[in-house]
């Protein structure tokens, strides 16, 4: 049973099926959820989203972007790019950049109809057993399975169940990411904007056109808020915290803020990694956000999700569906490139910092690209062996 129809979930529960696994996904949310941001899939996760069959249905979702321009505060283009974007890094690469929705619909669908997926329910509690796990569900059906996978994200509720209050795994980085869908009213054609404010806190936005140039994906940055202010776990008071903070910027900001209100799939949270010593206790074992977040700013969830789907599964196959075994190869296998990612995001924090500080000191002397990816970054996503089970 796999808690979360995301990235982590549904691709596990493509490869779990194809090895002839009994297959149940349920996911708190009434459908999949719309929203996210564009993430990368690269490196070893191309290799899986190829023997998965799914690589040209990626590429053809694609955010496909020609290249970005860096904007001041006034909407002037002090830098463009053909060569790279700030979301996507170099565009010579066989990587893929697609929303997050798009990529999760496409996995699951991947999965075909011989896997159970539940939504709207979510897992209330665990009773793990010498023989199997029972589950209460909150809705108030039980079931016993054989094995519980946390793929449910950063805030993970069934890290929760079985390890333990997220406090004790979760590490706040620095910023905040506002994402939402808008149409394409600034006729931007497979081209990204980062626009910066000048502002400290509301340091600025990131606009990107996809799917097919018909919208526009807005991405707000801010810095230095509280991680703990309760008042931003309610979307209501995220989007008026985001109102207030940009209430000065200029350029195309008020209207592009004006979309937020209705948009469908507003998406808010803190930069955060999850670092746990184990990723299994018991029958339960964690995948992707859940157990190994690398933030938006290593620019590695989505690929580290589905390589560790692959894994995850391929030493389930392994061991023949010996648990044990299978978890503590799953880590073995798994650990040493992940703790690289990871690794990955403080690097680009400071060198965005860096970028920051620079910008601020001389006015023109913003040449370079915002947290710019280079070989050494690719040097650690490249790291790892996709081995055959
Ligand atoms: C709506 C949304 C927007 C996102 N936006 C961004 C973004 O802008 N930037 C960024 O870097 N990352 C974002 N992420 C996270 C990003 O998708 C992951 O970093 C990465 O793709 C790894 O995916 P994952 O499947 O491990 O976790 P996630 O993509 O976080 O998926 C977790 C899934 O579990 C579900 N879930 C949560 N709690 C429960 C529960 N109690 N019971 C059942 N299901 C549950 C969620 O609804 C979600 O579908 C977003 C995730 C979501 C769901």
């Amino acid at each position: 049973m796999i808690s979360g129809a995301s990235v982590a979930g549904p691709a596990l529960a493509y490869w779990l099926h194809r090895y002839g696994f009994h297959v149940t996904v349920v996911e708190r949310a009434a459908d999949l959820r719309p929203g996210g941001q564009a993430i990368d899939v690269r490196g070893p996760a191309i290799e899986v989203a190829r023997r998965m069959g799914v690589l040209d249905e990626l590429r053809d979702h694609a955010t496909d972007l020609r290249g970005m321009s860096v904007l001041d505060a006034d909407g002037n283009e002090t830098h463009r790019s053909t060569e790279a974007t700030a979301s996507g890094g170099f565009l010579h690469r066989d990587d893929v950049e697609i929303l997050r929705d798009d990529l999760a619909r496409i996995l699951v669908r991947a999965g075909g109809p011989g896997i159970e997926y539940v939504f709207g329910d979510s897992i209330a509690e665990l009773h793990d057993g010498p023989d199997e796990i029972r589950v209460r569900f909150t809705g108030g059906q039980e079931r016993a399975f054989d094995i519980v996978v946390g793929a449910d994200g950063v805030h993970s509720n069934t890290r929760a169940l079985a390890f333990g209050p997220q406090e004790r795994y979760l590490w706040p980085l620095a910023g905040h990411l506002g994402v939402w869908t808008a149409p394409n009213f600034l006729g931007l054609d497979r081209w990204q904007l980062v626009h910066r404010t000048g502002d400290q806190v509301a340091w600025g936005a990131l606009v990107m056109s996809v799917r097919k140039n018909t919208e526009l994906r807005v991405y707000v940055g801010l810095n230095g808020l509280d991680h703990d202010d309760p008042a931003l776990r309610d979307r209501e008071s995220q989007k008026k915290l985001i109102a207030e903070r940009f209430a000065h910027a200029r350029w195309e900001m008020p209207r592009l803020l004006s979309t937020m209100w209705d948009a469908p799939d507003f998406h808010f949270d803190a930069g955060a990694q999850i670092h746990m010593d184990t990723w299994s206790n018991g029958r339960v074992v964690l995948v992707g956000d859940a157990g190994y977040c690398g933030s938006p700013a290593s620019g590695q969830g989505s690929s580290m999700a589905l390589v560790g789907a692959y894994v995850l599964a391929g030493q389930l196959k392994a061991a023949g569906g010996d648990h044990r075994a299978a978890f503590a190869g799953y880590e073995r296998e798994l650990r040493p490139w992940v703790t690289a990612n990871q690794a990955l995001a403080d690097r680009m924090i400071d060198q965005a910092e860096q970028q920051d500080a620079q910008a601020d000191r001389e006015e023109d002397a913003d040449d370079s690209l915002p947290a710019a990816v280079d070989d050494s970054y690719y040097a650690v996503v490249d790291d790892f062996t996709v081995r055959d089970y």
